[in-house]
């Protein structure tokens, strides 16, 4: 086969020196605080399942009873083969939660960053991002081809020189921010930010993929945590994380909505969600709207868990939501820990470069409502076990 693919084997070799190589392990059961994973049964400290949706009993049954009158696919996409009422339906119920005009829903959360941006921005226009945004939005904002200009994470302060540094040099702007960082589990200053962009009369997006169902009233998401409602434009969701289902959604104005369906690129050339993911994401809205209970656990139990692991002696950094980064510096110490654990009978994965930046590896807890206090206590314990083994805590 000649020498062309050469270069990607020793990529790949480089990552494994590296401590970088991603081993990902296979699940023979679903999602929930316990998981059978290459065969042994494990606690699941890794999953964005939130609020324990993922496998519902109400959201299984309605996904049954759609397929016998929908069936199994959308067949193409929303603008060429019509739309089915169920889409709508979802979309009308997701503007009414979020307290919105209207909202579009597309495969994903990363598909919904990727048509959003480019269908705000172009070549003669400028992002304000902050340095620490997901891919999905780097991604659309490459794509754009718009000048991205990154600000400082989390400072408005920083946000506000960059936007004055560049007056005059632009045609329209946007201003674009991760609510919750994935990595990190700290909460962006929307309040501040929000201040800036309607003073500069800036658009302004927010990515709510970890604080959907997580933040504000009943996981009504970061504008409600901030009581920012009609202040800003774009809310853009995760329907694959507290959701527990897959695909993404753009709340905001009609306008917007409208402007999106027109042009933004995943909703014209690729094909809808399925009819099963709709009914279970309308299920979904119908347990977050009848009780806050699951949320409230949901927080109880990140609460719970990390103090715990700072009485412990870990480094949980600045996070301030149910995600719970434990950080250990090189990768492959956070391989080892990783490792470790699983053979302890928890599975929590290690992260490291790119998704990180170097030297920040870290171990990720994901804090769900589906955890037992037995389960953060038999977390715990292992986290304690193998962190002293590894020297991590004394
Ligand atoms: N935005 C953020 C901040 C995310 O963490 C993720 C998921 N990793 C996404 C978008 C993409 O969401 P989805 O999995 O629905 O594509």
């Amino acid at each position: 086969m000649g020498n062309r693919l050469n270069w990607m084997e020793q990529e790949l070799d480089n990552l494994k020196q590296a401590g970088l190589f991603n081993r990902i392990r296979t699940l023979s059961s679903p999602q929930g605080a316990h998981l059978v994973v290459d065969g042994k049964s494990v606690l699941n400290f890794c999953s964005n399942n939130y609020l324990g949706l993922a496998n519902h009993p109400r959201m299984v049954k309605a996904v049954q009873e759609i397929v016998t009158q929908y069936g199994v696919g959308p067949a193409a996409v929303r603008t060429i083969a019509g739309t089915m009422e169920i889409h709508r339906q979802l979309e009308r119920r997701l503007a009414a939660f979020k307290g919105v005009e209207a909202a579009i829903t597309f495969q994903s959360g990363f598909a919904a960053n990727l048509a959003t941006i480019q269908a705000l921005v172009g070549k003669e226009d400028v992002i304000f991002s902050d340095e620490l945004n997901h891919a999905s939005i780097i991604d659309g904002a490459r794509l754009s081809g718009a000048r991205i200009v990154r600000y400082a994470h989390a400072n408005p302060d920083d946000l506000e020189r960059l936007i004055n540094e560049n007056k005059g040099s632009y045609n329209r702007a946007l201003i674009v921010t991760d609510g919750v960082f994935s990595m990190d589990g700290d909460i962006a200053p929307l309040d501040k930010i929000c201040a800036i962009a309607n003073q500069q009369d800036i658009l302004l997006m927010v990515d709510d993929a970890h604080g959907e169902g997580v933040l504000g009233r009943g996981g009504r998401g970061i504008v409600d945590h901030f009581h920012l409602h009609g202040k800003v434009d774009i809310e853009v969701g995760t329907l694959s994380k507290a959701f527990g289902v897959v695909g993404g959604v753009v709340a905001g104005s009609s306008v917007i909505v409208e402007w999106l369906t027109q042009r933004g690129r995943p909703f014209l050339f690729s094909s809808a969600a399925t009819p099963g993911d709709v009914a279970a994401c309308l299920s979904a809205l119908d347990i977050l709207e009848e009780s806050t209970e699951l949320v409230d656990r949901l927080w109880e139990n990140a609460r719970f868990f990390k103090a715990e692991m700072k009485t412990l002696g870990f480094d949980t950094g600045v996070s301030t939501t149910p995600i719970t980064p434990v950080m250990l510096g090189e990768a492959p110490l956070a391989q080892q820990f990783s490792r470790e654990l699983f053979e302890n009978g928890v599975f929590a994965m290690a992260l490291g470069y790119p998704t990180v930046p170097k030297g920040k590896a870290r171990i990720r807890v994901m804090i769900s409502a589906s955890h037992a206090h037995t389960d953060l206590e038999q977390g715990l314990e292992a986290f304690a076990k193998v962190g002293r083994k590894l020297g991590v805590i004394h």
